[in-house]
């Protein structure tokens, strides 16, 4: 049953639409459950009725005929109740509806499934038989998984308007545009690329190319190499494998110059599409047809051919980064975007990023920022496939995605753009300004830096020093973990670069979802795993050489305070101050100069908000992170776009956590910031005032809009404002809330698109 429905699901994931994939899936489903008929059913939200869209068995004639309103007939029942039906005898059903159209007369035995993509009802996908019998548990078992897994296919039929092109048949009235999440603000305008893992040809794109002759011959090039290679491998291993298994070699380089191979491939390619796209539809189609024999040695031949797919992929890849021409307004694309990537693209050519995985604290999305790009993360539904080279349109407030919209949306688009010109340019104007509310009080706004290799942004920012370092960034750059000698000179460049004014360096902070290329780290849950402290804790090695280093480079400075993430003990905070002191006592016996850094502690796990009293004792200061701690607060992997409608650092929990921690600082006499993206959030800063947050570290570009609030605020109203959201039940209330008065106070350009 597994094979069928894998093979089931592959198929109409490759359909062409909406309606061949349903054809496939009514005439499939039948078939693999020997039911005499097999029917989808539609939602019209328009028309509040179900619609038979397609079937296998009922009178074709049928298909958009019939139509249930939503309280009639076992369909709708199936749908309001969103669970199956499953009854020997459909007809005696008092909620049984007569089509004399369908001619369902003769099937007594139904089942029907809902189809719920993320809560909401689709459609109901039915099986009806002859038989006056209900269709048994595996049968119903099988039919609720086929539906589970239909469910993500159709809602991305939905938001492109394939539904509703279909049940209207015509074009959607209404431009619904792809939902992600808000990563970075801005609305970005441009032409999308799309990448991909280049080691994983189901998610390459397809992509028009103009150069018909020079794809052609780059793919036979690429096949040409790894014929080389099979050859070589073959040779090599002719002293020890017997003839008989070498044979296998041979039957590879048959394969990779077989027509069905090469020769589709290249008409692939003459039609239009690169040649990685044109060998990935080919494999998919052989994959396809391999996989419908049913035979386990037949399926071991669909694994031979995607291997040697990926050897040619791997050629192609290599010749087609070279090449690779960014447009002007590049909007980059992808399925889970890394820094690397990103950074990839020349600076004044990237426009916008969207990303179909992660969600706003990513750190893709937080280095989005740092650069001031707009970006949407966690968009699942995107058509990745099919995006690249369109003109899309990212809003990075809502997180709305259009790709070739109609001229209106794009007009209304353009305008927002050049109001949110006019706002930044206002905004620089800001950035000698100092950061105080209405009635005085003093806010430092610090930068977060270190993922970018250039201080420059932070530099020009107007900030009040680097409240946060990410000192990562040097050690996933490298092939090994970085010298005293070499992590001097970057710390010293920031700390000379902003002093007197402060800077706050983070010793190393891996694991979770920051690994090193050469420190692999392979656990099941790890944001729950091997991380920051508890990593340089286990190598004191590591951290010895960071913490020297650091301690150096203020020398004749000293503006550096030291930051410890992750602590979630005592004894870590103990052995982690230990260490600095060790480090301390070893460099002022070598050459005495130097002196003794500030140190504070991250607080981004929910232990260390409950010890923060212990903690503030020891240290000179704490910085809250609300990345993680609203992660492991609310039980929400601040990465996974699945579950990111939960995670939003105005819960009310978040807040009282926060709000717990700055009290116990102050109670100890200590200060405290954010550094996590909470600071900058402009709605959020609302309530860190009223809090009395000492400071706050966000991303360059969210500096002069969070001081924009902070300088039209007083504390009196702050505290107002906060006492309210506390009462409130939930974080959409309690943004839904601020928004409204940052709105009312003219400052709404700071929270969507436009002035
Ligand atoms: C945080 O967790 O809030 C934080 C600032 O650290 P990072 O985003 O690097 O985990
Ligand atoms: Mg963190």
């Amino acid at each position: 049953m597994l094979n069928t429905l894998r093979r089931i699901i592959n198929e109409v994931n490759d359909a062409r639409d909406l309606d061949q994939a349903l054809e496939i899936i009514v005439s499939q489903v039948r078939e693999a459950m020997s039911a005499d008929v097999c029917s989808v059913y539609l939602k019209d939200e328009i028309l509040q009725q179900h619609v038979l869209m397609a079937t296998d068995g009922l009178d074709y004639a049928s298909i958009g005929i019939v139509r249930l309103n939503f309280d009639q007939g076992l369909v709708s029942l199936v749908a309001s109740r969103a669970e199956p039906i499953n009854v020997d005898n459909a007809q005696d059903h008092p909620q049984f509806h007569y089509f004399p159209e369908a001619r369902e007369d003769e099937f007594f035995g139904f089942l029907g499934v809902p189809i719920i993509h993320q809560r909401n009802v689709l459609g109901v996908i039915v099986v009806q038989q002859t038989r006056k019998k209900r269709f048994d548990e595996e049968q119903e078992n099988f039919l609720i998984t086929i539906a589970a897994q239909l469910a993500g296919a159709m809602a991305h039929a939905e938001v492109s308007g394939e539904i509703e092109r279909l049940l209207n048949q015509h074009e959607a009235t209404e431009v619904r545009p792809f939902d992600g999440l808000p990563g970075a603000p801005g609305v970005a305008i441009g032409t999308a690329v799309a990448i991909y893992p280049s080691s994983e040809l189901e998610k390459v794109p397809d992509r028009f190319v103009e150069d018909l002759d020079k794809e052609i011959e780059a793919f036979h090039a690429a096949i040409s190499s790894v014929k080389q290679d099979i050859t070589k491998l073959s040779n090599r291993l002719k002293d020890v494998l017997p003839a008989e298994e070498r044979a296998l070699f041979d039957a590879y380089l048959l394969m990779l110059d077989s027509h069905s191979l090469r020769g589709v491939t290249a008409t692939r390619i003459m039609d239009g599409n690169w040649a990685p796209g044109a060998l990935r539809r080919t494999v998919d189609e052989h994959i396809e047809a391999f996989a419908e024999m049913d035979d386990p040695y037949m399926r071991e031949r669909a694994e031979d051919l995607r291997e040697l797919a990926r050897r040619i992929l791997h050629y192609l890849v290599q010749d087609a980064q070279r090449e690779i021409t960014y447009p002007e307004s590049t909007v980059l694309v992808g399925d889970e975007i890394t820094a690397a990537q990103l950074a990839e693209v020349p600076r004044e050519k990237l426009t916008g990023v969207v990303s179909a995985k992660g969600s706003r604290t990513s750190h893709v999305a937080i280095l989005a920022r740092a650069l001031g790009v707009p970006a949407v993360m966690g968009s699942a539904s995107l058509p990745l496939g099919k995006i690249d080279g369109q003109f899309v349109i990212a809003d990075g407030y809502s997180g709305s995605v259009y790709i070739s919209p109609p001229k209106q949306i794009r007009e209304e688009y353009e305008r927002l753009a050049k109001e949110e010109e006019v706002l930044t340019a206002e905004l620089v104007n800001l950035r000698d300004d100092p950061s105080v509310t209405e009635d005085g009080q003093l806010i430092p706004l610090n930068v977060n830096t270190g993922l970018l290799a250039d201080i420059t942004p932070s530099l020009n920012s107007g900030a009040d020093g680097i409240g946060l370092y990410r000192t990562e960034f040097p050690f996933m750059v490298r092939q090994n973990f970085p010298g005293e000698e070499e992590q001097y000179r970057i710390y010293r460049q920031a700390l000379l670069a902003f002093a007197p004014r402060p800077v706050t360096l983070r010793t190393l902070d891996v694991g979770g979802d920051k690994a090193l290329p050469y420190f692999p780290i392979v656990e099941d849950n790890p944001f729950l795993g091997w991380r920051g402290i508890r990593i340089t804790l286990d190598h004191p090695e590591l951290f010895m050489v960071q913490v020297r280093a650091m301690i150096r480079a203020a020398v004749g400075i000293d503006n550096l305070y030291i930051l410890l993430p992750m602590i979630s003990q005592m004894s870590e905070l103990r052995e982690s101050l230990a260490l600095i002191e060790r480090a301390y006592e070893e460099l002022k016996e070598e050459d005495g100069e130097v002196s003794k850094p500030k140190v504070g502690v991250m607080i981004e796990v929910p232990s260390a908000v409950y010890q923060a009293h212990r903690f503030a004792e020891l240290v000179d200061f704490l910085s809250i992170g609300t990345n993680d701690l609203t992660q492991y607060l609310l039980a929400v992997d601040r990465n996974n776009a699945q579950v990111a409608s939960l995670y939003d650092a105005l819960h009310p929990a978040v807040l009282q956590a926060v709000h717990d921690t700055v009290r116990a600082a102050h109670d100890m006499g200590k200060t405290v910031s954010v550094c996590g993206e909470m600071a900058g959030d402009p709605a959020a800063v609302v309530l860190l005032v009223a809090m009395g947050i000492d400071s706050l570290s966000m991303s360059a570009s969210s500096l002069n809009r969070v001081k924009w609030v902070i300088r039209n605020l007083s504390t009196e109203r702050a505290r107002q404002y906060l006492d309210e959201a506390m009462n409130m039940e939930d974080a959409a209330s309690i943004r839904d809330f601020l928004h409204k008065k940052l709105e009312k106070a003219g400052m709404g350009g700071l929270v969507r698109a436009g002035r």
